[in-house]
């Protein structure tokens, strides 16, 4: 992304010296600074998980316009291939699609080595892969229990595990676990969704601490209600709902997620870890 600023006149030149931010020609400076947004993540790896759609769509298109080499890993390998053939259109050569279910031990550690080989390194690690399926709790069934937590808990575990090691060995990286409000708050009809988000939490914290020593940040973001597939469905009434609730006053977007992780991601926030920053509209406050 370039942002373009008027081109100071050349040293001397007539044509043009008399216009010129307020100075005189021995004032101006051979070249001004341009405002480039900055390439934060050049020559770094980042996996973000569940980035087929929504909001991990978002974010690994926004570490890639910022320099870094993205594996975009999804459930489904057509949404996996869509997203990084997005990024490849746009930053040429910088993403690579790869299938996998997050919640499958075995699957996530042989992905990981074969991320590994293809990039030879792994800075960041976005896990956002999840999914909700709602129902008051005296309903739930095991498998919606199962599925929800094994996917949004159990599926951060396991990608962490796979990539601590080289972070380890790099003695640096960021790893940002896409959390939730009802993580926080709670929320009626999201037993399974809530425990798993309060406990992808409680994870963020606990890798904070176990790798802080080691150059190693983990943190959390929390978001509110975003419009992608996973709201989409939610009826009319309770959006409504929803809205009145957010100081705010609307959905926010997968790109508000996707700045705030850039930012943990970043080193600017290399003093950062073990915290939750909710992405809300200002309903958790
Ligand atoms: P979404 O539009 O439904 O997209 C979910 C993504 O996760 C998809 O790319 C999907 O893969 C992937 N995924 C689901 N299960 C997976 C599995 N077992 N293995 C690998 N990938 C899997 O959801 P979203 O709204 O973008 O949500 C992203 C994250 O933000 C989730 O963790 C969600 O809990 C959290 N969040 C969302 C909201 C919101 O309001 N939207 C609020 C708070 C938190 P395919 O595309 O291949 O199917």
């Amino acid at each position: 992304m370039f942002i373009p600023v008027a081109t100071p006149p050349a040293p001397g030149n007539k044509a043009t010296s008399t216009s010129n931010y307020g100075l005189n020609s021995r004032q101006i400076p051979r070249r001004l600074p341009t405002l480039h947004a900055p390439m934060r993540f050049g020559n770094q790896v980042a996996i973000v998980t569940g980035a087929g759609r929504g909001i991990g769509h978002a974010i690994a298109l926004r570490l890639a316009s910022e320099g870094a080499r993205v594996a975009v890993v999804s459930r489904t390998e057509l949404n996996a291939n869509r997203t990084a053939e997005e990024i490849n259109a746009q930053f040429a050569g910088l993403a690579k699609a790869y299938a996998a279910d997050v919640a499958d031990q075995a699957s996530v550690k042989k992905l990981a080595e074969q991320i590994l080989a293809d990039f030879s390194r792994v800075d960041i690690l976005v896990n956002n892969a999840g999914l909700t399926r709602d129902g008051l709790s005296m309903r739930m069934s095991e498998e919606d229990w199962d599925i929800v937590v094994d996917t949004n808990l159990k599926g951060a575990f396991n990608f962490i595990q796979a990539v601590e090691r080289p972070m380890i060995k790099q003695r640096s990286g960021r790893i940002i676990n896409i959390a939730s409000v009802a993580g926080i708050m709670g929320n009626a009809g999201q037993a399974n969704y809530a425990a798993s988000k309060a406990g992808l939490i409680g994870l963020t914290k606990v890798i904070a601490r176990e790798l802080a020593s080691r150059g190693i940040t983990s943190n959390a973001v929390a978001p509110g209600f975003i419009t992608t597939d996973m709201t989409e469905g939610l009826p009319e009434a309770l959006k409504t709902g929803v809205v009145g609730q957010i100081p705010l006053g609307k959905f926010g977007e997968p790109a508000d997620i996707a700045a705030a992780v850039a930012f943990l991601a970043s080193a600017e926030a290399k003093y950062i870890t073990g915290q939750v920053l909710t992405v809300d509209g200002g309903m958790v406050m």
